[in-house]
């Protein structure tokens, strides 16, 4: 018998107060719906972290939970060594900011050694990010590809050469208002969208499948969501043109 894929969302007690744990859900349905076993592990400051994990998960949280957070992974060890096995991360917003070299918190801007597992560094921001964003995404195929979801972060990232943007943005702020979105480094992926922006980009989730199984996936029939993210898109559109 095959092992169940196992789908890890980390510490969803200090990044977990986004929702963004819908994106293990959707990652593990994806894999069911095709007829792959999936598991879904939930891992809490002073859980051993697995290393056989094949994503994962980083949610958005506050300052001092994030502090926490990085703490907590650097003393267990174990999502080095899965990131250097070939597992994937996909880190959001704090996640995202913790998974980079540097990030600041609290009003006195204290610099924080994040996990250095993204050439990224996080400072405080001319403005707080707060909205819906709207991105394009270039598919592993070279397909354009829409991101959409809401940011909320006053913390700007700007990327080192070792990271690549995952997007460029049509609108909101995204990493520093710099018109670039996220950052992908091997396999590991930082974003900021909330949504969970897996469940609203079924094809972001698929890319990070595929990442982890290193082959291709059947798609998925899509029809209702394709329609859902055609009102949203519109949505968005609207709504900044208006801003
Ligand atoms: N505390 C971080 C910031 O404000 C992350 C926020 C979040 O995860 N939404 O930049």
């Amino acid at each position: 018998m095959t092992r169940p894929i196992e789908i890890v969302l980390v510490y969803q007690s200090l990044l977990g107060i986004y929702g963004d744990r819908g994106n293990a859900m959707v990652l593990r349905q994806r894999l069911l719906q095709r007829g792959i076993d999936a598991e879904l592990i939930e891992v809490e400051p002073g859980d051993v972290v697995p290393s056989t994990g094949s994503v994962y998960l980083l949610g958005g949280g506050e300052d001092a939970a994030q502090v926490s957070a990085v703490k907590h992974l650097k003393e267990d060890g174990h999502l080095f060594e899965a990131i250097g096995s070939g597992a994937v991360l996909f880190a959001v917003c704090a996640g995202y900011q913790i998974a980079g070299q540097t990030f600041t918190v609290g009003e006195r801007d204290e610099i924080i050694e994040g996990l250095g597992l993204l050439d990224v560094t996080t400072r405080r921001g001319t403005e707080r990010a707060v909205g819906e964003i709207l991105t394009r995404w270039e598919r592993p195929d070279g397909v354009e590809s829409l991101i959409t979801g809401f940011e909320n972060h006053g913390g700007f990232t700007t990327l080192g050469p070792g990271a690549a943007p995952l997007a460029f943005v049509e609108i909101g702020i995204g990493n520093a208002n710099d018109g670039t979105e996220g950052a992908v480094q091997g396999k590991v992926i930082g974003t900021y969208p909330h949504g969970p922006v897996l469940a609203r980009n079924p094809e972001l989730a698929d890319h990070l499948l595929e990442l982890a199984l290193e082959r291709r996936l059947d798609p998925l029939p899509n029809e209702e969501i394709t329609e859902l993210r055609r009102q949203r898109v519109a949505a968005i559109r609207r709504q900044g043109l208006r801003r």
